[in-house]
């Protein structure tokens, strides 16, 4: 866990966070500017930097989030309907918060597949 990490500050309680979904690996709660009617963002219970940190150690955290998705789908109600994971990173991927996370975004059709600009 890192100290300046707001991501980690939620997982540890010391800030608020509408938490939706968490497990031993996996915390997950919503974006606090959604772009869509459901944005959640998940995120692992450890600090990884970026996907460019990911490694064998730590890789089950990453894992887990995969499985995560079906649940969050489940609890928001959009199993059926679909949704859209996106993972920034680093400058260009317009990375801003240095804590892997996935948005996970849906309740609504979503438009073009590749955000530009
Ligand atoms: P990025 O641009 O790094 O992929 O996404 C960071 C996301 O974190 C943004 O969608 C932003 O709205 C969200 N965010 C930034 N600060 C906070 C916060 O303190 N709490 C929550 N829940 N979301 C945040
Ligand atoms: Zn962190």
């Amino acid at each position: 866990m890192e100290d300046n990490c707001i991501f980690c500050k939620i997982i540890k309680r010391e800030i608020p966070g509408d938490i939706v979904y968490e497990n031993e690996y996996v915390c997950a709660f919503k974006d606090l500017h959604p772009v869509a009617p459901i944005h959640i963002l998940v995120v692992p219970k450890i600090h990884i930097t970026s996907l460019q940190d990911v490694n064998d150690e730590n890789l089950e955290y990453v894992a887990q989030i995969q499985k995560a998705f079906k649940e969050i789908a489940k609890i928001t109600g959009i199993s059926d309907k679909g949704y859209r994971v996106i993972c920034n990173c680093g400058e260009d991927g317009g990375q801003e918060v240095k804590h892997l996370h996935y948005h996970f975004i849906g309740g609504k059709k979503l438009g073009a597949k590749i955000v530009h600009d």
